[in-house]
């Protein structure tokens, strides 16, 4: 059973037990059913109580079950709050910990509630492109104000029970109990005092108003709107929670539960969704149980201060572990140090960090040119230059003075770390932690399983990367490991549009369009056209089947390589950020297409935005073959957090399941047709084919 039952002298008490957060999927529902009516017919019973056992009272809908006839099924989450409604004893809620979503909308079903202090209460719903579906829109603003009511439903964010509590003519919680550890008795103790109150207060027949409810409504659609683009729910919020201000309750109910399937079907909604399992899922590998034993990290030291050492060495700050940040030189250590006290400053001028706290953070950080003061950390970081014999120098130092036991990582963006791990002694203490940059602000974290890595030693850096905030996922060992062997990809196609006709403007603001956070040109300038240039030279040596278009070469050649230049396929006045169409940059194009005897062509925006996202498509669907990553959720969660993909449209892979993998192979064998492009690469990789002629999608 998921719910437990007692009886305490007159009360039931009915406790939901489905861990980790009581999520009220189907049994739960039908468990908590049977006990109310186990309570309902037991003639010594004379009031309910119900809570939840555990960490949580509830954390709301199941949303395994979203999408699937599951979700649906009798009793489905109305009809057990209608239940507790028509409950002839009455039903109090004792809220604790967690209220969340279906869990805040049973609550509200209850004829009281109690709750603790330090309850986190929220309707989320709107996180996931929809809108509570169980009456929350219609009960929530009658039980706390429309106002408020309506805050909490568009933005989904938790407020804590004793803040709600304290807003005047609330009718969300009849009682605060003193603690949370006192909450149930309190309720047993509340339930029989009102055991004979007669009729019972119900939510739905308080009165819901607004004293200038249309000009309300209007300030809220506007606010909403500029918001919110590209995201339909939260409009329906509004729309929702109008209705429970002009409808009679059945009627807003029925309103909202015909805008709660609408949503539930929509493309953005779907992304959302997956995006929020896929996040789950990230951090369970397959081989490595959750509970696997982890080595315990109290401090760090990092070798290399500059651009990443210094990001990611504020990462552990951030998180009270202390850091020592070794270099070669004093100089380099300064400006290391002094980079991390400006990016902090810059924080608390903005209002963002405490001066207390940033005082605190810089104690936590040391500094040293001597290996041998690193001996104690259990966790080393290595972000020195991308040169293999660099790398070298640095972990057979790592080897000597580190103790056993001590994570060995490197933040090397495209050496082999197999390699890197043969240097030491104790391959499988060594893992890769591939931050990106800026560090201490992007949330992805691609963190490298090496042939002989520990899984233990990948599990540790996993939790770690929890407790560093960021977005941990796990890559194989290959060139560019998940993210930057796809971009690959998709700038040898923006390479080839530019030679066939299209200009880097173009390219870019159709990609903007389609939701990238930035073009790929643009992009190359911010991050550097020089390091692309060094991984083609590279390339034409390992690779000389692969072709290239030369425009990114020539740029390069012109000394063009980006923001930090002053130029690159934008010009950029001094300090600012604005990309500015270069008419150099336009001739060097047109020069370089009369020299190939190319008459440029028109290209659709659609057919840009398809080559480059099917350009990554193909290529994660080699990924997954090969074993570099595990499942497709964790290609879009890395494209998602680290590239700007949009997350309304769900990462690459979800995004080519919307469009169907069929059409987007018949997409693929249109451009393969292309003599400027590769053509060779337009082969659509065999489990791509293999999905598409089964009809399936990437999860
Ligand atoms: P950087 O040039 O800004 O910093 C490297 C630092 O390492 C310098 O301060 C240098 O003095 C120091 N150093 C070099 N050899 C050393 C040694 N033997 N011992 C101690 N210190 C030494 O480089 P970066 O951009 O911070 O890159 C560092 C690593 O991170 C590289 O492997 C790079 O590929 C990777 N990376 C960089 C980015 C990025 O966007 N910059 C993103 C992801 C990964």
């Amino acid at each position: 059973m998921t719910t437990l039952y007692q009886v305490h002298g007159s009360v039931a008490l009915i406790s939901l037990s489905n861990p980790p957060v009581n999520g009220l999927g189907y049994v739960t529902r039908l468990s908590l059913t049977d006990h109310l009516q186990k309570a309902n017919s037991d003639a010594t019973v004379k009031s309910i109580v119900i809570t939840g056992a555990g960490k949580a009272f509830s954390g709301g809908a199941d949303i395994r079950e979203f999408g699937s006839p599951k979700a649906l099924q009798e009793p489905n989450l109305l009809s057990v709050i209608l239940m507790v409604e028509n409950s002839s004893k009455p039903v109090v809620a004792a809220i604790h910990t967690v209220c969340m979503g279906g869990g805040l909308e049973l609550a509200l079903g209850c004829h009281y509630r109690i709750a603790a202090p330090g309850c986190i209460v929220a309707l989320p719903e709107v996180k996931l492109g929809l809108l509570p579906g169980a009456g929350g829109t219609q009960r929530l603003p009658r039980a706390l104000g429309v106002e408020p009511a309506l805050n909490m439903i568009v933005s989904g964010e938790p407020v804590k029970s004793e803040l709600l509590a304290q807003i005047p003519g609330q009718k969300l919680f009849d009682k605060m109990a003193s603690s949370p550890e006192s909450l149930v008795q309190e309720a047993l103790a509340f339930a029989q005092s009102i055991a004979d109150t007669r009729p019972l207060p119900l939510v739905r027949n308080l009165p819901c108003k607004h004293s200038y409810r249309d000009a309300y409504f209007q300030f809220a659609r506007n606010m909403v709107k500029g918001m919110s683009k590209n995201f339909p729910a939260p409009l329906k919020c509004v729309d929702a929670v109008e209705a429970a201000t002009k409808r009679i309750f059945d009627d807003g109910l029925r309103f909202e539960r015909e805008l709660f399937i609408n949503l539930m079907w929509t493309p953005e909604s779907r992304a959302l969704r997956h995006i929020f399992m896929a996040e789950r899922a990230a951090s369970k590998i397959p081989d490595v149980p959750q509970d696997a034993p982890k080595r315990e990290i109290k401090a760090i030291a990092m070798i290399g201060a500059g651009t990443m050492g210094g990001g990611i060495s504020m990462n552990f700050l951030n998180a009270g572990i202390p850091v020592r940040m070794l270099e070669m030189k004093q100089e380099a250590l300064d400006r290391g140090l002094a980079t991390i006290r400006k990016n902090y400053e810059a924080q608390v001028k903005k209002g963002k960090l405490k001066q207390d706290k940033y005082e605190q953070r810089m104690s936590l950080l040391s500094t040293t040119l001597n290996y041998d003061d690193l001996k104690d950390a259990d966790m080393v970081i290595e972000a020195v230059f991308e040169e293999m014999g660099a790398k070298e120098t640095v972990f057979r130092e790592l080897d000597r003075v580190m103790k056993p036991g001590a994570i060995l990582a490197s933040n090397t963006s495209t050496l082999d770390l197999n390699k890197i791990a043969g240097f030491t002694k104790r391959p499988q203490d060594v893992i890769g932690t591939h931050f990106f940059s800026p560090a201490n602000v992007m949330k992805l974290l691609e963190v490298v399983r090496g042939a002989r890595t520990g899984k233990d030693v990948l599990a540790t850096v996993m939790a770690l990367g929890k407790k560093i905030r960021k977005t941990a996922v796990v890559s194989g060992v290959c060139d560019g490991f998940i993210g930057n062997r796809m971009i690959e990809r998709y700038i040898q196609q923006a390479g080839f549009l530019l030679d066939e006709g299209a200009t880097p403007q173009q390219v870019d603001k159709a990609l903007e369009k389609f939701g990238m956070a930035m073009g790929p040109f643009r992009m190359g300038d911010l991050a550097g056209n020089d390091i692309g240039w060094a991984i083609r030279k590279r390339r034409a040596q390992e690779t000389p089947d692969m072709k290239y278009s030369r425009t990114a070469d020539k740029l390069c050649e012109l000394g063009r390589y980006g923001q930090k230049t002053g130029a690159g396929w934008y010009d950029y006045q001094a300090g600012r950020r604005d990309a500015i169409p270069s008419e150099l940059v336009g001739k060097m194009i047109e020069d370089h297409r009369k020299e190939l005897g190319i008459t440029p062509r028109k290209i659709s925006d659609e057919e840009i935005v398809q080559r480059l996202v099917y350009a990554l498509v193909n290529e994660g669907a080699h990924i997954l073959e090969d074993g570099i990553a595990s499942k497709s959720g964790d290609i879009d969660m890395v494209y998602i957090t680290g590239y700007g993909f949009p997350i309304y449209r769900g990462g690459p892979m979800h995004y080519a399941g919307e469009q169907g993998l069929f059409n987007v192979v018949q997409a693929m064998n249109r451009f393969a047709q292309n003599p400027r492009d590769d053509q060779a690469f337009w082969q659509p990789a065999p489990l791509l084919a293999k999905l598409a002629a089964e009809g399936k999608s990437f999860s």
